[in-house]
């Protein structure tokens, strides 16, 4: 089947055989005519919207723009487009223009703790950079919906600049993720430019890349790119499949290219509402992962922001689902399932409960099968105490530099006082000191 995106040569694949028209494989050729019209859409899978929904449509694009690349559109099954998970999460839904009462524009805070523009601080030892603003696609369920593609969020000249300054200056920093929108969509020259500076200072240990492209434009992952990439080692790099359908012989070599130049993969899927929220799905995808050298990372719950609310899922059913993977499959395939904690809370790990009960000197437990066991808990422990004063400690090994401990592990703490962690506005504690 041949098709015409409107003014662009974009050639609809062969479903059957995921074979790429050959046009497809050069990257720029694919963001030129990427498709951003619903016309284009119709043309390009052969299909019609119907005129009502047509209007809503349009709505959604004025709030969120579209952008797909053929060689992605070209993965939606026609038959039966709209229950298609490529679909899905690339065309629009009228649904988006659904704001809850609990929505929020910027639900992860990132704007917020955000000490200079481009750059999330939110972690004691890692910030987020987001080095762009543009993505080869728009997915419908992004949880940056609010710049995306908005020419106002874009980063302003010396914008990169101030931020890396901000690393330099922040000692604290030893692990930093680039981000986005998508950093590869940016050159091999300004990339490289923008890894050397990283790699130039002393405290920053490890660099991430966070990118769609093996799952959206695989032609971006280049030979090229990779030798450029090897050169910045220690590098990692996560990407986002959220449902096998998205593996293909051309993503699959991009993977191949990537693992091969030595940087370590992840991925993080979303969980969404009819697209992956079935175990069967999920389980097929991180065997899928695991199989082309992709470590399940993160599943994430969806998140809070604004017109993704027809994505949500209960969070039982990310439970239900690493359920029906732990045990099930290979260890080393099981995502950790979290919740992006609202107001900027981090991520939160929210796994089925294996203990079933606890005494002194046993620990009972349950298996993926429901088999229960109890663990002998050891009768003696030499317990070693942490007073962060490694060299004094009869533990060998490297000193490591003092660390803030807070939260739960700091009640958990020998060194700490602290035997409560109480909110600021608890009603009971403000009593007492209006008594005092
Ligand atoms: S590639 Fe990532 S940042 Fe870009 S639209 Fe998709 S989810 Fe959002």
């Amino acid at each position: 089947m041949h098709m015409t995106n409107k003014g662009t040569e974009a050639t609809k694949a062969d479903p059957e055989s995921r074979k790429i028209d050959p046009l497809t494989d050069d990257w720029r050729w694919q963001l030129r005519n990427s498709i951003k019209t619903l016309e284009g859409v119709e043309e390009f899978l052969g299909i019609r919207f119907d005129p009502n929904e047509r209007v809503l449509l349009e709505r959604t694009l004025e709030k969120f723009p579209l952008s797909v690349t053929p060689y992605y559109l070209s993965l939606v099954e026609t038959e039966d487009f709209r229950n298609d998970p490529v679909f899905k999460q690339a065309v629009p839904c009228a649904d988006e223009l659904i704001v809850q009462e609990h929505d929020m524009a910027d639900p992860l805070a990132e704007d917020t703790d955000s000490p200079v523009p481009m750059v999330t601080h939110r972690y004691p030892d890692r910030v987020l950079l987001r080095i762009g603003n543009t993505c080869s696609m728009y997915c419908r369920h992004c949880t940056r919906k609010r710049t995306v593609g908005d020419t106002d969020a874009a980063p302003m000249p010396g914008d990169i600049e101030a931020a890396l300054d901000y690393i330099r200056s922040t000692e604290s920093v030893r692990d930093v993720l680039l981000s986005g929108g998508d950093p590869l969509m940016l050159s091999d020259s300004r990339l490289d430019q923008i890894l050397t500076a990283l790699d130039e200072i002393e405290h920053v240990e490890v660099v991430r890349l966070g990118t769609r492209m093996p799952t959206v434009l695989p032609q971006r992952i280049t030979e090229d790119l990779c030798k450029m990439l090897a050169t910045h080692h220690p590098l990692w790099l996560n990407t986002h499949f959220n449902h096998p359908n998205e593996i293909t012989p051309a993503s699959k070599a991009a993977l191949r290219r990537l693992a091969d130049a030595g940087l370590p993969l992840g991925n993080q899927s979303v969980l969404l509402a009819g697209v992956n929220d079935c175990p069967r799905i999920m389980r097929r995808l991180v065997e899928r992962l695991v199989a082309n050298r992709v470590r399940p990372y993160y599943l994430y719950q969806c998140d809070l922001s604004e017109g993704l609310s027809h994505f949500r899922t209960p969070v039982s059913k990310g439970i239900e689902i690493i359920e029906n993977l732990i045990g099930h499959t290979s260890g080393f395939a099981v995502p950790r399932y979290v919740i992006d904690a609202p107001h900027g809370g981090g991520k939160i790990p929210v796994m089925p409960n294996c203990i079933v009960s606890w005494a002194p000197d046993r620990v009972v437990l349950r298996n993926y099968e429901g088999v229960i066991c109890a663990y002998q808990e050891p009768v003696e422990y030499d317990r070693t105490q942490c007073g962060q004063e490694c060299a004094t400690c009869d533990l060998t090994g490297p000193p490591s530099p003092p660390r803030t401990i807070n939260g739960v592990a700091g009640l958990l703490h020998d060194n700490n006082d602290t035997d409560a962690l109480v909110p600021e506005d608890n009603e009971r504690h403000n009593r007492r000191d209006n008594e005092a």
